[in-house]
């Protein structure tokens, strides 16, 4: 543990120095830290042997299936699927956060769709995540008597609390949430960060006041961050965060910057404006991510004024299966985006809370709460639709249903 404790000291001391004059001078670095890791990727991962190249172009851009079916030969240890899914998925019901295989921690990714996929890290790059994050939460440095509290599913991908002048807690997400009050008002976080949801549940509940809250692994609506903003009195920032890596934090202006001094970020153009990240990482060693196309869509950004030479993005708008399909008035499909449908729904009077799914080419399935507010919702719906040029679907009624705070929230997805 005490080792463990100086590798994250170490890892927030050399992402506290790794500043970057300038994009220049990042975009140089990256080059020379990729070529590394090129270069051992054909040695290390069976994947990548007949690849033998230091040139990103030439490695194929996979996705999450592609990955699943050649697990083995993409991590170092050769650790077949099945294994660690079976010790991942024993360790979530046992509610275990320190499941190792072979010296490695198997997390469970909380995919919202497909199939279940799973990752494996090495103390050391726990350390690492721990040590960056802390890095990039505190841009005014660490104090002693900080303390973090993390609330994630367990089997995520870190875990082991850390105590030393900074204390890490990982509680666990599916703890009722009187539990979870309880823990938080134990340990006083200065740091708190939460999927949104449990955020919104907290916010009147916690008398524990952190001075930074940060939303993670969801994505965080701005009405949501609204009344988290109002409960805890402090700004919400963003973790962007995938069991895949860690991509991106708000800096002190509020905006996302992506990790581009942890990863190399490609952009898969998904409509003007929007791209999916294929992320190629420049530390992970357990695991190859090179050229890991995620399913999410991300809203580009204009350049962020706080000096960051790393990449800021408007917004995660979240996985690509949150964009549904209609088509426009002279037959051509188009891709929506949620933003426009929940621009549209909250943006009726009384309405607190909704969800539209698509499940067939023409018919939206609409939710919302209260109930009472579903014809004017539905119309503002149909009314935004037109007005952007579409044909609008037909809208069907279903009840309302409280979200389970520990699943992935979805208010806008596309199930056909
Ligand atoms: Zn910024």
């Amino acid at each position: 543990m005490l080792g463990f404790r100086l590798a994250v000291g170490a890892a927030y001391l050399q992402a506290r120095r790794r500043r970057f004059g300038s994009r220049d001078e990042l975009l140089a670095w990256q080059q020379a830290r990729l070529r590394g890791v090129l270069q051992r990727a054909g040695r290390r991962f069976p994947y990548y042997r007949t690849v033998g190249s230091d040139d990103l172009a030439s490695y194929p851009i996979i996705d999450k299936a592609e990955f699943l079916d050649h697990f083995a030969e993409l991590n170092q240890l050769g650790l077949p699927l099945q294994d660690c899914l079976d010790a991942a998925r024993k360790a979530e019901a046992e509610r275990r956060f320190d499941t190792t295989l072979q010296g490695v921690s198997v997390g469970l990714s909380s995919g919202t769709s497909g199939r279940q996929g799973v990752f494996l890290t090495s103390p050391s790059e726990r350390a690492r995540w721990a040590g960056t994050m802390l890095a990039k939460a505190l841009p005014d440095g660490l104090r002693r008597g900080t303390r973090v509290a993390l609330v994630l599913r367990a089997g995520g991908p870190l875990y082991a609390a850390v105590e030393g002048p900074v204390a890490f807690r990982f509680l666990d997400l599916y703890a009722p949430l009187d539990q979870l009050t309880a823990e938080l008002e134990a340990f006083r976080p200065t740091i708190l960060a939460a999927p949104p949801g449990v955020l919104d549940l907290l916010a009147d509940r916690l008398r524990a006041r952190p001075g930074s809250v940060y939303s993670i692994a969801d994505v965080l609506d701005p009405d949501v961050a609204q009344r988290v903003e109002r409960g805890f009195g402090v700004p919400v920032g963003q973790i962007y965060q995938a069991t895949e890596g860690f991509l991106g934090i708000t800096c002190r202006r509020g905006r996302v910057h992506l990790n581009e001094d942890l990863a190399v970020i490609e952009e898969d153009p998904v409509a003007p404006g929007r791209f999916s990240p294929i992320i190629t990482d420049l530390y992970r060693q357990t695991q190859a991510i090179i050229r890991y196309r995620l399913s999410d869509v991300l809203v580009e950004g204009v350049p962020c004024g706080c000096g960051s030479p790393l990449r800021s993005i408007e917004r995660i708008e979240g996985r690509a299966d949150d964009v549904l399909r209609l088509h426009r008035t002279d037959g051509t499909p188009t891709p929506v985006f949620a933003d426009l449908i929940r621009g549209a729904v909250l943006g009726v009077p009384g309405v607190r809370d909704f969800t539209a799914t698509q499940d067939a080419e023409d018919r939206i399935v609409l939710t919302v709460d209260p109930a009472e507010r579903w014809d004017a919702a539905a119309a503002a719906l149909v009314e935004a639709l037109r007005r952007s040029g579409l044909v609008a679907p037909t809208i069907v009624r279903e009840p309302y249903v409280t979200p389970d705070p520990t699943a992935k929230r979805r208010r806008v997805s596309r199930t056909w």
